[in-house]
């Protein structure tokens, strides 16, 4: 078991790193558009002010390269400062002089924000030397980043292995979530699969096919599928080198008796003209962006049944509003079902945000890579280096 804060008595007079996954997106004006990942970062910040910790937090936000105004943490910090009235300080500097200075002048319980990690470049690189400047400002690390917990980053992986270390309540949570639904899942089981990729989420179908009792796959990845099974998919995205693979998708769940469901019709884009068609009459000059209304049929009524549902990639292209509803009406199924329902991945979120019923799915992942690493039954390197216990 890995070592979480709640193993830690007190932190009494304790310097304590901890890297939070604070990448919100902010507009040109530094005003946060979705605080989400503050929000969720907010209980291992104060269980470590409650423990008495010197708590430094740090923080990448965006992908900066070198300095950007326009990503500071300060914003962030803004933020912090209203949630811990009175005990926050922020340095702009992520490391060097000013933030020993700082550091050495913080009491029990205070809070000290650091700069966007990713204005210093050996951060991405997981650099020795800036990972020994990082590991220099603290007695003690603590890791609630899902977000990056898939990349081996200086201030996660580099860090964990400098100092005593542990992981926070978020990641906790995180972790527990994916390990429980996949290790004892609720029947029936509906996974569901979306998105542009199919290359990325192979492995993850897979992995899926050991515990799920029905796979739903739409989306982008839906027509590499039809493919497979030999329809026209007109001009339709299609990775033709997994074409084989999903045959082999296919071919299993047969065998396994698991029932993959694919679209029976598409909302599509004939030249410039919208129009909705069942899979046999996909035509050669047709692109299919969304699943249509006797699709969104058959795949609401498999999650009106279910226990357990995970869900990751959108079932159209949901930017554009001609091509949202089937994912929109997904997203209502998913919430009104009675099942424990799990939303990971950067897109599928946004989706669920959009159509207004995130307070209603029982998780939503604040790791699109890391969740889709769980799923795939793959270990996650900043969390494989934290201490046991
Ligand atoms: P997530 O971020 O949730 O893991 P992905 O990034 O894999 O999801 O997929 C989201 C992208 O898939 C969106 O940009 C969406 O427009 C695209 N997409 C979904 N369906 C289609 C489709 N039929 N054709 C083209 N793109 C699609
Ligand atoms: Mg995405």
């Amino acid at each position: 078991m890995k070592r979480t804060i709640k193993d830690v008595k007190s932190f009494k007079g304790k310097r304590v790193l901890l890297r939070c996954d604070l990448n919100v997106p902010l507009d040109n004006w530094g005003d946060i558009l979705n605080d989400n990942r503050i929000e969720q970062s907010l209980p291992t910040i104060a269980e470590l002010v409650k423990k008495n910790a010197r708590v430094i937090v740090c923080s990448h936000l965006g992908r900066p390269k070198g300095y950007d105004k326009y990503l500071s943490l300060f914003p962030v910090a803004v933020y912090l400062m209203k949630s811990f009235p009175n005990r926050v300080k922020f340095c702009s500097k992520v490391v060097g002089p000013e933030v020993q200075d700082a550091v050495s002048k913080m009491k029990d319980g205070e809070i000290l924000v650091l700069e966007n990690l990713r204005f210093n470049k050996g951060e991405e690189e997981n650099s020795p030397a800036f990972v020994k400047e990082l590991a220099s400002l603290a007695d003690f690390y603590v890791d609630d980043a899902f977000g990056v917990a898939h990349r081996k980053h200086a201030s996660n992986y580099g860090v964990a292995l400098k100092l005593p270390n542990a992981i926070g309540l978020l990641v906790e949570k995180e972790l527990s979530v994916f390990e429980k639904a996949f290790k004892k899942p609720a029947h029936p089981f509906v996974a569901i699969f979306g998105g542009a990729k199919v290359d990325d989420k192979l492995n993850l179908i897979n992995n899926v096919m050991d515990i799920a009792d029905t796979i739903i796959i739409g989306g982008g990845m839906a027509y590499t599928f039809l493919q497979a099974k030999g329809k026209n998919i007109g001009k339709s995205l299609v990775s033709l080198d997994m074409v084989d693979d999903a045959q082999a998708i296919i071919a299993k769940a047969k065998e396994k008796g698991i029932n993959l469901l694919l679209p029976i019709d598409h909302v599509v884009l004939a030249g410039e003209k919208q129009k909705v068609v069942i899979t046999e009459y996909l035509d050669n000059d047709m692109v299919g962006l969304d699943i249509g209304p006797k699709t969104i049929k058959l795949f609401s009524k498999a999650i009106k049944e279910a226990k357990q549902i995970i869900w990751n990639g959108p079932v159209g292209r949901y930017e554009d509003v001609r091509f949202k509803t089937g994912t929109e009406k997904l997203a209502k199924a998913v919430a009104k079902s009675n099942a424990y329902s799990i939303v990971g991945g950067g897109d599928s979120v946004t989706a669920v945000e959009e159509a207004g019923v995130a307070y209603k799915i029982d998780h939503l992942s604040t790791g699109g890579g890391a969740s889709l690493k769980l799923m795939e039954g793959k270990p996650l390197p900043a969390i494989e280096v934290i201490d046991t216990i």
